[in-house]
């Protein structure tokens, strides 16, 4: 038997570094301290065993080689006139760099699972910046922390626990005494239940509000009408006088922001509100990633090609325009031919008209897991899972860059494995 201590967690995009994990034969027995989804993802389910084909989308998926599934893989994607490469949340930063250079080699779009959900943060950020902090920080000063369109209770169990309600720091031995929580939510989460004001916005009207928010601070209330979005003058006031009141302000947003009406725009609003904020306190702002290492994806695909997600290298230098060259972009104008689906999975997330077109071309997914992609795919090939099985970088949601030790010897080739081979044989089928 093996105990690792302080191990990580590669799930959410807390990347908690504080589980306890039990080995026995190279098998995970027990994992301590995590929350239900965290261990659910250690402990393994729905591993795909071998790689699998079938001739078309109808017909059952049949057992191959590693070799075999390579190859029609890599045929795959080096006939393709534009392939889509999607997914990478899910791996460690290392593969996501194999991963852009297997995209280059083909002249592919490769996009990750931020574009259905944070990537409109991203293109807010490119025009404000982002008055943001760390994890840590958060811990140890925040009193006033806010929750706008983001449900940590269900997407981050341990957040509220180790950074943001409950975790006592070294300026706020109170914790969840000394700090007032509220909640922004168009319905009343279970973390609005456990929060001490929730604002109910009507659906839709986030930049309202927000725009509403910044008049009140900068001394214009005259302007603001009785009710903006659904919430009354009065509630407005009340809780900029309690941001204008903090010592350290921290707001954290989800989806319910970034992907409502206004998306970017929404969040553009609400760097704005916080940099007018730190005229009176200190104050920050951080999107609640999803992916454990869907922030790390937009590290390595800025330093690598300059841009944060969407590249685009069909013109042979990278190319960048959401709005083109996004995945679902592409997949509802029907424009890609063929994708590989990689540590994310489009099946489940993706809506109803990608994964259609998904259904009628080539798709190859390489996961540990069976998922709803699986169901769309033509060659699957399994992986060992990053994080448990495979050790590199990660890059926590406030953009702590974390290393993953391996807690047991994988069974299954790695994605770097994988993607070194394919790109092999792409290069080989291209007469490279
Ligand atoms: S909160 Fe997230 S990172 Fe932490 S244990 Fe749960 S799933 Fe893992």
């Amino acid at each position: 038997m093996a105990v690792i201590t302080d191990a990580l967690c590669p799930f959410c995009g807390c990347v908690c570094d504080d589980l306890t994990i039990v080995t026995e034969n190279n098998k995970i027995t027990e994992v301590k301290h995590a929350c239900k989804l965290g261990a659910a993802k250690i402990m393994g389910h729905h591993r795909i065993k071998a790689p699998m084909m079938r001739k078309d989308k109808h017909s059952d998926f049949k057992e191959v080689s590693y070799d075999e599934a390579i190859n029609e893989a890599a045929a795959i994607l080096a006939s393709s006139k534009r392939p889509l490469l999607y997914g990478w949340a899910s791996a460690l930063c290392e593969v996501h760099k194999k991963g852009i250079l297997l995209a280059e080699e083909l002249g592919a779009i490769i996009d990750n699972t931020a574009t259905v959900c944070h990537a409109p943060s991203t293109l807010a950020v490119h025009e404000k910046g982002l008055p943001t902090s760390t994890l840590g920080q958060v811990k140890n000063r925040a009193d006033v922390v806010v929750f706008w369109g983001s449900n940590p209770v269900h997407a981050h169990p341990r957040h509220m626990g180790r950074y943001s309600v409950f975790a006592k720091g070294f300026f706020s031995e109170k914790g969840r005494k000394g700090r007032k929580v509220i909640v922004v939510d168009v319905r009343k989460t279970d973390t609005a239940n456990i929060a001490d004001e929730y604002i109910q916005i009507q659906q839709g009207s986030d930049y309202m509000v927000i725009s509403a928010l910044r008049a009140i601070l900068s001394g214009h209330a005259d302007v603001v009408p009785e009710t903006v979005g659904g919430i009354s003058k009065e509630q407005l006031s009340k809780l900029v006088e309690t941001m204008k009141a903090a010592r350290f302000g921290a707001v954290f947003f989800g989806m319910g922001l970034t992907q409502s009406q206004g998306r970017y725009k929404n969040i553009d609003n609400a760097i704005s509100l916080i940099t007018e904020l730190n005229s009176f306190g200190k104050h920050v702002i951080m999107p609640m990633r999803g992916h454990y290492n869907v922030a790390g994806f937009g590290q390595v695909c800025s330093w690598e090609t300059g841009f944060a997600t969407a590249v685009d290298f069909s013109r042979g230098a990278p190319y960048y325009n959401p709005g083109e060259t996004a995945a679902n972009d592409l997949l509802m104008r029907k424009e890609t031919d063929a994708a590989m689906i990689i540590a994310g999975d489009a099946g489940a997330h993706f809506p109803a008209d990608s994964v259609r077109h998904l259904a009628k071309i080539p798709v190859v997914q390489v996961d540990p897991y069976w998922n709803p992609t699986t169901e769309v795919a033509n060659v699957v090939i399994p992986v060992a899972i990053c994080g448990v099985e495979v050790e590199g970088t990660a890059y926590r949601m406030d953009g702590v860059s974390l290393r993953f030790r391996k807690m047991i010897e994988p069974t299954h080739p790695t994605d770097i494995e994988i993607l070194e081979k394919i790109t092999e044989r792409v290069r080989e089928l291209r007469g490279e």
